[in-house]
């Protein structure tokens, strides 16, 4: 059916926002890319500094602040630093930190355990840049020390490492930097701001993996930086926008929403996996529990003296028997998702000889104690008595499968 009316174009213009005293409890999801600005001076005045205003969103948008406002407080990120950013990933970030702050001849020093993909940032991409990078043990400042050349501008490691949840010596490779001249960033995704704040150990530059335990609930990627000094956080900003890691506004909104309840989920977490680790220990089939509080913890003492009570909801252990025992485990909790993240709400457990460390051939798996067997769970918020069952029950289904 056709009809005469025309249509109004004056649709695509954009409608005013209803006025009214009240305003939203929640934050307004605030999708729109572009701002408008009153005249070529203000907007002049916007880019100038001289006025606050937001403008193209690549640049920056309101949904973003907010949330990084809400991780500044927890990290205690230094004022003069300006503030953290958000950008679109946990590796968005590493990437803004190392390509925004290092150039051609310098040399980057990383924790041997870090996370698989700045890994491969370290050694595949940044030596296309002309950046160096070299890598050394965490948990040993002398080595550290050794590894150090004059062209060492950075160092970026991790506390706690995956999946091994060794715990780094942070007071000398903080001291360190410090006596060098050399910039501390550390990711803090696995540890959080509830357990470790790098900033009071002295890091330069604090990175986190939004998407895990902060967001908390698996539905968004997104990464935090916060530096201690307003050019770092200059050079970065501008190495994130120009190349677009730019975080979408609406999954800033989640992060924003998973982000009020994280002390709560945190806390309880780590008393399960706490639980779950000493449960573990008592079941026959295993070769080891790894969790940084337990005593037979090879960091032990170093885990109390940093983490204090804090010991994380990350707990590991290896079963005896090879991959049939581990496809045994896996199928024998369905209820538990077998999935290669960290930090959901629920229990995750990941198998790195099949996922991570894929790539590293059974001897290289094995001089890192990553058998067929090894195994690491996220713990989640779950009731601890239906996780003990669950573990037991997959643990003893697996006990006596040996290849
Ligand atoms: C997951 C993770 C990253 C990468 O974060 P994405 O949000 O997945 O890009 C970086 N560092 C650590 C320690 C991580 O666990």
């Amino acid at each position: 059916m056709t009809t005469d009316r025309p249509i109004p174009d004056t649709l695509v213009r954009r409608s005013p926002w209803p006025e009214g005293v009240s305003r939203p409890l929640g934050s307004p999801i605030q999708p729109s890319v572009v701002f408008i600005s009153e005249s070529p001076d203000q907007l002049d005045d916007q880019y100038g500094g001289a006025v606050e205003g937001y403008t193209y969103s690549r640049e920056g948008h309101p949904n973003a602040d907010v949330l990084a406002r809400k991780i500044d407080a927890l990290e205690g990120a230094p004022e003069a630093g300006g503030g953290g950013l958000i950008v679109g990933s946990g590796m968005a970030a590493v990437s803004a930190v190392l390509m925004g702050l290092l150039r051609a001849g310098d040399h980057v020093l990383g924790g041997s355990q870090l996370y698989g993909r700045s890994l491969r940032l370290m050694r595949e991409d940044l030596p296309r840049f002309g950046i160096t990078a070299s890598l050394a043990d965490p948990t040993d400042t002398e080595s550290f020390a050794r590894a150090i050349t004059p062209q060492t501008r950075l160092i970026l490691v991790e506390l706690v490492s995956n999946p091994i949840l060794r715990v780094a010596d942070i007071e000398g490779i903080a001291r360190l930097a410090r006596d060098r001249g050399i910039l501390l960033a550390i990711d803090a995704t696995f540890s959080t701001p509830r357990a470790f704040r790098p900033f009071d150990y002295g890091a330069d530059i604090v990175i986190h993996s939004v998407t895990k335990l902060l967001s908390g609930h698996s539905d968004v990627t997104l990464g935090y930086v916060a530096t201690r000094d307003p050019a770092h956080r200059k050079a970065i900003y501008d190495f994130a926008v120009t190349t677009g890691l730019t975080p979408s506004p609406f999954d800033c909104w989640l992060a924003e929403r998973g982000l009020m309840t994280f002390h709560l989920r945190y806390d309880r977490a780590e008393e399960n996996a706490r639980a779950l680790a000493d449960h573990l220990a008592t079941l026959p089939g295993l070769r080891r529990v790894v969790y940084p509080l337990r005593p037979d913890h090879p960091d032990h003492n170093r885990a109390v003296a940093i983490l204090g009570k804090r010991g994380g909801n990350m707990v590991s252990f290896e079963l005896m028997g090879g991959r049939n025992a581990a496809n045994t485990l896996v199928r024998a909790m369905p209820n538990l998702a077998f999935a290669p993240t960290l930090g959901d709400i629920g229990t995750t457990l990941s198998h790195p000889a099949s996922t991570s460390h894929r790539g590293m051939t059974p001897e290289q798996r094995a001089a890192n104690g990553l058998s067929e067997g090894f195994f690491r769970v996220s713990v989640g918020v779950e009731d601890i008595e239906l996780l003990k069952q669950e573990f037991t029950a997959g643990i003893a289904a697996a006990t006596g499968i040996s290849d």
